[in-house]
């Protein structure tokens, strides 16, 4: 059970969905948040009724440290959503999603977590697909599948590799060391997989089938398994080495990677801007929050202080509203030790606290020793405003514990 506490205003938008947050938010939130009702019909056409009755979202405080958390009936979500153009609503129909695959059909243990996150990563992407369209969900399977080759990257170079299972052995471990993009992006890649093989139609009345039959049930990784192989696997001679995507380390090689003309078409323009076209000068007209991530991504690893400046005068990131197009531009401007983007950075990490925008900030920061001391410095006006969950990801971070009189550096 969740229990939220506060000054709160209910709009509604739908004939069984509303957004609850505080009266001066509630009407941004409600408007942002307007296709939700349509989010809640598309996912019945895709996978059976919508069992929990009403479908209702609670905005909160900015240190709410999750993107969203799928309390049944009632989603608890971050206002780093709220970007102004209904944008990143994307992660309404992840917390949606698991009201069948989480909240109706559960991981039996934190091991099993991918049974969670993948299907809801999945569900999330043909929802966004039915109401805004294949372009659309095109460029959040390329986003993931960028996150995914991150993390394992990052996770085999730290002598972690056996964190990038879907099957996870978090023995003697926190659970929440299990939350990271495999479980979410590795999970989806391997159902996206499975649908390739068996074509989308037989997929579907597979995955109908199985929120049906599971239904309010705990289910392990194993009993999963073995469910596939009867009602999927074997009727359908399909040939994908499921004990690699699960139990093995890394990415199969038989993954599908996402394809996006959109962003190839964001590829051509930073390629002109690297040969000298002038940011003002580049086609970016209609570009979408993510055509404007995957841009600032793929910009050279390493740019000078008036190429930022350049950047950042034609399309004003250090200004922008946007968390996530914001969250990314902040990260290269650690990189580039761009100075006229510190003052946002130390505002952003002091007023939010979610944690997805904190950690790959801290650890760009923490890369140089005027980073680090700016972390530190940023961190001990932030820490006592972080959540619990936030603070002890950060706190490891920083060593923050070892520290003798951290508040005076
Ligand atoms: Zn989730």
């Amino acid at each position: 059970m969740a229990l939220a506490v506060g000054d709160l205003a209910f709009r509604s938008v739908g004939p069984r969905t509303g957004v609850y947050a505080e009266p001066g938010m509630v009407d941004t939130a409600a408007w942002e948040l307007a296709d939700m009702e349509r989010m809640v019909q598309a996912a019945e056409d895709l996978y059976g009724p919508y069992r929990w009755e009403r479908y209702d979202v609670l905005v909160l405080p900015p240190s709410f440290p999750f993107g969203g958390m799928e309390n049944p009936r009632l989603t608890f979500a971050t206002p780093t959503i709220l970007a102004g153009d209904r944008s990143l609503t994307a992660l309404i129909a992840h917390e949606l999603a698991h009201s069948w695959s989480g909240n109706l059909v559960t991981n039996a243990t934190w091991n099993d977590f991918w049974l969670n996150e993948g299907f809801t990563v999945y569900f999330e992407k043909r929802i966004c697909e039915k109401i805004y369209g294949k372009d659309y969900a095109n460029m959040l399977a390329t986003l993931g599948h960028q996150d995914l080759q991150h993390t394992v990257e990052k996770f085999t170079g730290e002598g972690l590799a056996a964190d990038t299972r879907l099957k996870l052995d978090l023995t003697g471990r926190d659970p929440d060391d299990g939350v990271s993009d495999v479980a979410y992006e590795k999970g989806y890649a391997f159902l996206r997989r499975l649908e390739e093989s068996v074509g989308r139609d037989r997929f579907d009345a597979f995955l109908r089938n199985y929120f049906d039959r599971f239904a309010f049930q705990s289910l392990t990784t194993e009993q999963f398994l073995d469910h596939l192989q009867e009602h999927l696997i074997e009727p359908g001679n399909v040939h994908v080495d499921v004990k690699a995507w699960v139990y093995g380390t890394g990415i199969p090689a038989d993954l599908v990677v996402p394809v996006s003309d959109k962003f190839t078409k964001v590829e051509v323009e930073v390629e002109r801007w690297r040969l000298g076209t002038t940011a003002a000068e580049l086609r970016t007209e209609g570009w979408s929050t993510f055509e404007w991530i995957h841009f600032v991504r793929h910009l050279p690893d390493s740019m000078t202080t008036p190429q930022m400046a350049d950047l950042d005068a034609a399309f004003r990131f250090t200004g922008t509203g946007n968390s996530e197009i914001l969250a990314v531009w902040l990260e290269r401007s650690v990189e580039n030790d761009y100075a006229p983007a510190y003052e946002r950075l130390s505002a952003f990490l002091t007023s939010v606290g979610r944690r997805k925008f904190l950690q790959p900030l801290y650890e760009a920061l923490i890369k140089t020793e005027k980073g680090r001391a700016m972390a530190q410095h940023i961190y001990a006006n932030a820490r006592p405003n972080y959540h619990s969950v936030a603070v002890r990801t950060i706190d490891e971070l920083l060593d923050w514990t070892k520290m003798s009189d951290p508040v005076t550096l």
